[in-house]
């Protein structure tokens, strides 16, 4: 399968996340669980203007799962889905995202400045994964899409296997280095003070499952 390329300036901004001495890391995972809690957002305003959905709230929720064992860290949500389009743009493209804003300012060249100051979206999940994996089903689509990329020399698209409507994002955490720790963003009591920090005004539950040793 042929891997496709990113756009400049999604490259540049991807780079900046992949070898990020930002210490704040962690904000990795508000932004993957705040794109999850838009994407049930979106289904549940559809669900509004739509008498044939219905939205029962027990049915939509986070989830949070992470496996020592084969590092990975995954979150997956019930929202709206992705189909192979919105794949291709919204996570290729980072005009989409929150982390446009800065390359408006010509005066931000720090990364830290950067992160601090705008939501960095998605590809914050690179601070932290050496592999990033995205299983989506849209809302009213029978087939899934899996989309998959190592960081900025691009990213493949390929149909996969999804009963249910919504994305699953899985994280394959980077090895610990002399200098960083990512072991942490696989442990219980690092996962729940993250979210507690950051996540805790979410309005869908998050829940939590952590697996190996
Ligand atoms: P932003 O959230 O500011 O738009 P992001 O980089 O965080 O920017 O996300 C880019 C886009 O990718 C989102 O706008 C959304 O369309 C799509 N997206 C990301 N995560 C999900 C998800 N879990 N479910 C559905 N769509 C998503
Ligand atoms: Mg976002």
């Amino acid at each position: 399968m042929s891997k496709k390329e990113f756009k400049a300036e999604s490259k540049r901004l991807l780079e900046m996340m992949i070898n990020s001495i930002y210490t704040q890391r962690e904000i990795f995972l508000r932004e993957l669980i705040s794109n999850a809690s838009d994407a049930i957002d979106k289904i549940y305003y559809k669900a509004l203007a739509d008498d044939s959905l219905v939205f029962n709230k027990e049915d939509y929720f986070i989830k949070v799962t992470a496996d020592k064992g084969s590092r990975t860290l995954t979150i997956s949500d019930t929202g709206i889905g992705m189909t192979q389009e919105e794949l291709e743009n919204n996570l290729g493209i980072i005009a989409n995202s929150g982390s446009f804003a800065f390359k408006k300012d010509n005066e931000v060249r720090d990364g830290h400045n950067i992160i601090g100051q705008f939501g960095v979206g998605f590809y914050s999940a690179f601070m932290v994964a050496e592999d990033v994996t995205v299983i989506s089903k849209a809302l009213g689509s029978d087939q899934a899409y899996k989309w998959e990329s190592q960081g900025a020399d691009g990213y493949t698209i390929e149909p996969a296997e999804k009963d249910s409507v919504g994305t699953e994002i899985t994280l394959k955490i980077k090895a610990n280095t002399e200098e960083e720790n990512y072991d942490e963003f696989l442990e219980e009591y690092r996962l729940k003070a993250i979210i507690k920090k950051y996540s805790d005004f979410i309005r869908f539950p998050i829940k939590m499952d952590i697996t190996g040793s």
